[in-house]
């Protein structure tokens, strides 16, 4: 699915030397990278406020700590995203309410989000699944009249951006009062193991969201807060800080490759190609077709499509493909016990059913694109 070595072998150089240096130094936690790599962050990001940390569930965990909620407070969360999204709400005591999400985007949108509502609710988490941004100047609207917190999970959108009706552009995470990302290995600024990072742009939150991060210290050994330890250590903040300068082009390569199957897949009547919304950029962290579980067969509806077919052809072509994800969150043991459903999800059990991301990472060439659209067709030649 993801091709890390290409990637490593393409900047080993100054990787090597970031990771050697870094070594030499033994300054492993906290040290200069950690430092600059939250400044370089934040400066890409037009100076938001960047806590590092040491994973993408934890920023989601640290972002809800900072909001002072109770328990059994309400937190609106799409059905089909990551069970890191609604497990951190559980695990504070918080109550995920689990909504459909718009079957074109894969997203969140004011229309899934208003029948939630309740007097418990405090938050909203749109999840820019994909790598596209959620529909957030509804939502960022929906929330001010009603007084909620907007926490953006942008563990697969970094670097997307969203325009306003007024034109202005702003960068996915950057949105609502806290954004979170992961640089897990395969997201599209991956590090050689864990992080992760949080985004404000409220000076009092970012102070908040440090303090949480650091054991709810502002002042060594003074504990203000109940906090945590997470941390992005030092020779990741170091990788990391070679691979930032290259995430509009690890973007543009994965928009590249999303253009090439857009343009040989389209025309297949069985799938649809990934929407693009025209008011945010894809950032492409997955390329996710769907394969229509109704098809027409002369002149009956055949109901069950060939998703799970066409996923092992392409295995037996030796061509990976993902189902992500599987089951939405309210059929997830963990969350059925705790959560609260709005409405039949209808559109996520859908998704669930149809959705197959293939192959796409930075330096996908077009002897394997061709060789897999190739395959793809194929496939649906044979009835
Ligand atoms: C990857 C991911 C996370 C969690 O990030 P980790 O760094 O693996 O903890 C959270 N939400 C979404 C949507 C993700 O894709």
């Amino acid at each position: 699915m993801v091709d890390l070595k290409s990637q490593y072998n393409r900047l080993k150089g100054p990787i090597d030397e970031a990771i050697q240096s870094t070594i030499d130094n033994t300054r492993f936690i906290k040290g200069p990278n950690f430092t600059k790599f939250q400044e370089e962050l934040s400066a890409y990001l037009n100076n938001a406020y960047v806590i590092a940390c040491a994973n993408g569930t934890d920023a989601l965990q640290i972002a809800f700590m900072a909001l002072n909620l109770e328990k059994g407070d309400e937190v609106i969360v799409p059905a089909f995203t990551y069970a890191a999204t609604a497990e951190v709400i559980g695990l504070l005591g918080l109550t995920p309410v689990m909504v459909d999400v718009d079957p074109q985007t894969f997203n969140l949108t004011v229309e899934n989000i208003r029948p939630a509502l309740t007097s418990k609710t405090k938050a909203i988490v749109p999840v820019h699944l994909f790598g596209q941004c959620a529909e957030m100047e509804g939502i960022l609207k929906f929330a001010k009249e009603h007084n909620l917190y907007v926490i953006e999970d942008t563990a697969q959108a970094i670097g997307s951006t969203y325009t306003f009706s007024d034109g202005t552009k702003e960068f996915a995470g950057c949105m609502g009062d806290i954004g979170t990302t992961s640089f897990f290995p395969s997201k599209n600024l991956g590090c050689f193991g864990d992080g992760g990072a949080i985004f404000t742009r409220n000076t009092e939150l970012a102070e908040r969201l440090r303090m949480i991060a650091n054991h709810g210290q502002a002042k060594q050994y003074f504990h203000e807060i109940i906090g945590v330890n997470s941390r992005l250590d030092e020779l990741q903040a170091a990788i990391l800080r070679v691979k930032l300068p290259e995430l509009d082009d690890f973007n543009e390569r994965r928009r590249n490759v999303a253009d090439f199957y857009d343009q040989r897949l389209s025309k297949i009547p069985e799938i649809s190609t990934p929407f693009r919304n025209p008011k945010s950029s894809h950032v492409f962290h997955q390329y996710t077709i769907l394969v229509k579980s109704e098809r027409v067969i002369s002149d009956r509806v055949e109901i069950g499509g060939r998703r799970d077919e066409l996923k092992n052809y392409l295995a037996t072509k030796g061509i990976p493909s993902m189902i992500y994800y599987p089951m939405p969150l309210d059929e997830q043991k963990a969350f059925s016990s705790i959560g609260r459903v709005v409405g039949n999800l209808e559109k996520s059990k859908q998704l669930c059913k149809e959705v197959l991301s293939l192959p796409i990472h930075t330096e996908m060439d077009e002897e394997q694109l061709t060789y897999i659209t190739e395959q793809i067709i194929e496939f649906f030649k044979q009835q």
